[in-house]
Parts: C-alpha cells; structure tokens; sequence
C-alpha cells in the first residue's frame, strides 16, 4: 500500500515531542524546584478545566501509525487552573472525563513505563469538581450556530507563507461550512465571522494553549458556546502538528484549533473534534471479527473524514454521527441482548431517509452500530479511481469508543495478521453469519440494493458476557 508505512517512520512521535515540552516546562512552573514531568513528588494536586486535545498526524502517515496500547496516538490531555500554567496529565486517565469539566487530579509521576522526562504526569487520582454544563445549539441573528474567528499566526515571529487570509475564510466559509451543514441536516451552520492577516506572536508551537491564549487577547477572541479560534499557522514555523484541536462535547462546544494546511478536510476534522469527536480508527484482530490478537490503528477508517478519507470527506460513521446527535432518533433502530430476532431494512447512510443505523448494546454495555455504505452522494466516490484503497459498499459494522478512538470499523471478513497492511476491505459478505460482541449477536445481511440492506440479527442474551447465568432447563434441575 503506498500510504502505508512502518510505524517507526512517522512523524507523529516527533511532532508530539514538541508538543510535550509544554508538560515539563509547566510543571515545573507549578512546582517549584522541579526539572522534569518524571522528578515530581508523587501526590501533588491540582484542580483545573480539563482540556482534552488531539495533536494530528500527517495523512501520509496516519492510516499506517499502529495505536499500540495507544501510546503516541495523538491524544493530548491538560488541566489549567485558574491560575498558572497549564499540567500536562495522561490523556488515557482522562478519556472518560469530558472537555471542560472542572477536575481535581493526584499527580504521579510520568506515565508508567516511560523515562522520557517529557511525558505527560501520570493521574493517581481524580475527582470531578463540576461536569461542563450542556449549552443548546443557538442560532445568532445571522443564522449560525458556530462563528469561527480566522487569524494567521507567526508563531514566535516565524515568516509568514503564501497562504492568504481569503484563502482560509473561502475554505471554511464554502466545503467545510457545506460538509456539516449537510452532515447535520442542517442543524450546524458555521461560517467566519471575525479575520485577521498575519499576527505575530511570542509563543511558538510548543505550548498550543500559550499560542491560542495570546492570539485570543490580541484579537478579541469572546471564548464561549459555538465561537470556535481557528489559527492557520505558517508553514515556517518548526515544531508544530499537522493540526491540532480541543475537543469539545457537542457542536455547540465551541473550542480552539489550528491548522498548517489548508486542506479542507483537515478543517473540517478538526471542527469534528471541537463538536466532541475522537477518531474513526480500526480494529484489526488475526482471523476473526474481535478477540485476542488485535490492533487498532488511529485513522484508519478511511470512510470518514475523522479517519482519512482526505479530500474524499466521506459520511460520519454512525457511531460519531450519533455521537453529537446529528443522527436523527428515529432513524436509529436499537437492540439488546434481551430482543427478539429481528430482520429490518438499513437505508443508504448518505440519505437523509428511513431507518440509516442498527445499534447493538451487547449485557456489558458496549455499543455496536451497523450502517449501510451505497457509492452516493456524499460517498459517491467508493468504487471511483478516487477510492485508491478500494473500500467497499454494504453494510459495516463499527464499536463505539471512547477518547481518542470514539469509533472502531471491525472487520468483518478478516484475514491473518500478516494480510492486515493491505486489508482495508470490511463490509459484512451477503448471506453469512458474522458475530458480533463474540457472539451476543449474529448479524446475516439477507441482501442489497440501492433502496436498502436487509439484515436479520438473533440476540442470544445468554451469550457474550451476560452477567447473569442462564437458568438451566427444568429437566437437569430435576435430575440434580
Ligand atoms: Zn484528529
């Protein structure tokens, strides 16, 4: 596969070394004496708003980088209290807790198993102050429900590139502002209320939160419900991410970003997790659907732009649309364990029409959706010259997740682990019995057709990890 590299030759662990210097260097403002994020004393506190953060890969590299125990996933996790400097913290520790809540952490050391003196502070403890609280979508008298304020910085004084305020304001007033707002039917109508040319800062990419802090002041930046900071950053500047961006709960979140592309779909990915989306990412397990053996790989659903679909910006994945609600509940059918057999028509995902997602809740709790892929409208290019990896129409099957993988493609015709690199082919064959949440469900799709995919699921509540035994047949209750 041509975009598909060895792990050991991203840029991603590189760029995040950049980014985690900020960890040691507040620290070590917070507490005194201390040179490095792995010399703390074990049990200071602090409280704060908890950021989380996703620092991208390059698309060349990103389908290839294995998320390993997800380390060097990208995933960014800060508290910054009121006062002071910002603590890097491990954004695994953190994944369950939502952006802007106010936390109170016990800080470790750095993250087990590392001596990199950079790395973020591990989390002994931790407590919730006070969630975020869940602001309504408004729209202002304009019509928007999100104002993105472009501003294109010189970090540190770096020179300026050939990009142009115009350029970034057009990008995001046309394909980005057209993909949600036909993505969310609607629902989300986003455009640049404020620019600003070439803006000159002290910070450089090292600490993104110094950077965002100093270009809101200097242009007026009003954080707040749906007000989103977009920083296009000159391609001189050294040491930054591809793009990088908070992640918010809801579309209404609001949130701080930057970019050092214009791509638009890159923008369009990083609103994505402004509105509180983590990465479409796969799962791969070694001959079967899930089980031992597996890896996930960050961005590697490459249906979706929170994968990389690149300028291909396919459908959200069911998963992430309903995630933020952009997914209608009447087109979501629902079944647990405890339901009957049921068969039902899945509509094409790229409609707006008819029952467009299954979702599976197995006795853990885990969630699984299934959805319908047709080569239309939004996805129109599978089965193209475009769809370079040739992906497949039909139905998919996908778990949710949390942080940063919030939706995981399974692969549903799998094959051995040294077939992986170029397996991208996922959807569920017609006519066999695929098992999903290790047999909880049985999903058959009956057959396709431009109208709809018809599946049949049997739940077996006794199967998978039911908490409760099956009671046994009255018989061998009677012979005991
Ligand atoms: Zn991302």
């Amino acid at each position: 596969m041509p975009s598909v590299r060895d792990s050991a030759a991203l840029g991603t662990p590189r760029l995040l070394r950049s980014l985690v210097v900020t960890a040691a260097v507040a620290a070590s403002t917070l507490l005194p004496g201390a040179v490095a994020a792995a010399d703390e004393p074990a049990g200071t506190s602090v409280t704060g708003r908890l950021v989380h953060a996703v620092a991208e890969a390059h698309p060349d590299e990103a389908a290839g980088h294995e998320g390993h125990g997800h380390a060097g996933d990208g995933a960014v996790a800060w508290v910054q209290p009121a006062a002071g400097d910002a603590v890097r913290v491990d954004p695994a520790a953190m994944a369950d807790l939502p952006t802007g809540a106010t936390v109170e952490v016990t800080l470790g050391s750095g993250t087990e198993g590392s001596d990199d003196e950079d790395e973020a502070l591990e989390v002994l403890e931790k407590d919730v102050v006070a969630l975020p609280v869940a602001t309504p979508v408004l729209r202002d008298p304009a019509g928007l429900t999100n104002r993105v304020t472009v501003v294109l910085v010189r970090p540190a004084g770096v020179a300026a590139d050939g990009v142009t305020e115009a350029q970034i304001v057009d990008t995001v007033n046309g394909p980005v502002a057209d993909f949600w707002s036909r993505q969310s039917n609607g629902a989300v109508q986003l455009g640049v209320t404020r620019s600003h040319g070439w803006t000159a800062t002290t910070a450089g990419c090292a600490d993104a939160g110094a950077l965002w802090n100093e270009v809101a002041a200097t242009v007026g930046f009003a954080a707040g419900d749906g007000n989103h900071l977009l920083v296009y950053v000159s391609g001189a500047a050294p040491g930054c991410a591809y793009a990088l961006a908070e992640v918010g709960t809801t579309t209404g979140t609001g949130g701080r970003l930057y970019v050092q592309t214009t791509s638009s779909s890159a923008i369009v990915h990083e609103l994505g997790h402004n509105f509180g989306l983590g990465h479409s990412s796969a799962e791969q397990c070694d001959g079967a659907v899930e089980g031992s053996g597996c890896r996930t790989v960050g961005y590697r659903d490459l249906y979706d732009v929170m994968g990389v679909s690149r300028s291909l910006m396919g459908s959200l994945t069911v998963p992430q649309a309903a995630r933020i609600g952009l997914l209608p509940a009447a087109q979501i059918q629902a079944l647990t364990v405890q339901d009957a057999v049921t068969t039902t028509t899945l509509a094409p995902l790229s409609g707006t029409t008819g029952t467009r997602a299954l979702r599976l809740t197995d006795a853990a709790g885990s969630v699984y959706w299934l959805e319908y892929r047709t080569a239309t409208g939004q996805d129109g290019w599978l089965g193209t010259d475009a769809d370079r990896h040739r992906l497949e129409t039909g139905v998919l099957l996908r778990r949710a997740g949390t942080l940063p993988d919030t939706s995981v493609l399974l692969d549903a015709t799998p094959g051995p682990a040294s077939a992986w690199e170029t397996d991208f082919q996922a959807a569920l064959p017609v006519g066999v019995a695929v098992p999903v949440s290790g047999g909880a469900f049985t999903v058959v799709v009956q057959g396709v057709s431009p109208a709809g995919a018809v599946l049949t699921v049997t739940p077996t509540s006794t199967a998978g990890a039911a908490p409760a035994a099956p009671q046994p047949p009255p018989l061998s209750r009677g012979a005991r």
